[in-house]
């Protein structure tokens, strides 16, 4: 079997002068002519000097300006500090510069980059960042290779958000798309969970319905096949993301599903 393709972190180009850092927790930047925009910011501090001499290594000696985080979760904030310290960068998230619904613009000549809140699916702070030039989308953990970004009960509300945001981002038909967390994939993938998600309820609501036990319902609701190739979807994803779903059906909030 092939190893996680994250177990050694490669620096994949996504557009002229755009650059992915694609590991356990991404990151991106991209040349924006007179500055360096950057997207997310890890986990580990320590990785600071590797991170700013692969960014200096490939768009070159520019000061970063901006840091756009997708939301303030540890795992993506940990580099804000250093580039504030060595760039006096501006640190961008709805904690620290709270960002308007319509989005807020980052343009250069030949680039535009729009960051737009989408709060609610993971957190209350999320954003997505889309580069339309560029066809690339940073979805943030709002897609996490199978999992349900969100640890709230899945009622009618927050099943219509999901659906919502996804349908939006979908919208975008994006090329590239970079998650919090794990491979680069593209729009086909976002597609495939929203079916995925709506597979996983009524199959789950049909079991607890039929009076089956979790044993029973975690034991018949296998990974789909096409999907067992998604990064630690089979390992852990798939059983989280069940579990999710029977917790909601046995505390009744699935009511009838479509609504
Ligand atoms: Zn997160």
């Amino acid at each position: 079997m092939a190893g996680d393709p994250t177990d050694i972190p490669v620096i994949v180009t996504v557009g002229d002068g755009f650059f992915i850092r694609q590991a356990i927790d991404n990151m991106g930047w991209c040349d924006m002519g007179d500055y360096i925009l950057v997207v997310d910011a890890l986990e580990d501090a320590p990785l600071e000097n590797e991170v700013i001499a692969a960014i200096a290594d490939s768009v070159g000696d520019k000061p970063v300006r901006h840091v756009l985080n997708t939301h303030t979760h540890y795992d993506h904030v940990s580099l804000n500090g250093a580039f504030v310290e060595r760039f006096g960068a501006e640190i961008v998230n709805q904690r620290t510069a709270k960002i308007d619904p319509a989005g807020r613009v980052f343009e250069s000549p030949g680039r535009k980059i729009c960051m737009i809140p989408m709060p609610g699916c993971h957190t209350r702070e999320d954003c997505v960042i889309w580069a339309s030039d560029d066809g690339v989308l940073f979805a943030g953990d709002i897609f996490g290779w199978g999992l349900i970004p969100s640890g709230g009960l899945l009622n009618a509300e927050l099943r219509r958000r999901l659906r919502d945001t996804y349908a939006r981002l979908i919208e975008f038909d994006a090329p590239v798309v970079v998650p919090g967390h794990g491979p680069v994939c593209g729009t086909g993938e976002l597609v495939r969970w929203v079916e995925y998600f709506d597979w996983l309820l009524e199959t789950v609501a049909d079991l607890a319905g039929a009076g089956k036990s979790d044993r029973e319902i975690t034991a018949s609701v296998t990974p789909p096949a096409d999907m067992r190739g998604w990064w630690r979807f089979e390992a852990w994803k798939h059983a989280d993301a069940v579990s999710k779903v029977l917790a909601s059906a046995r505390r009744g909030v699935l009511g009838v599903l479509g609504a």
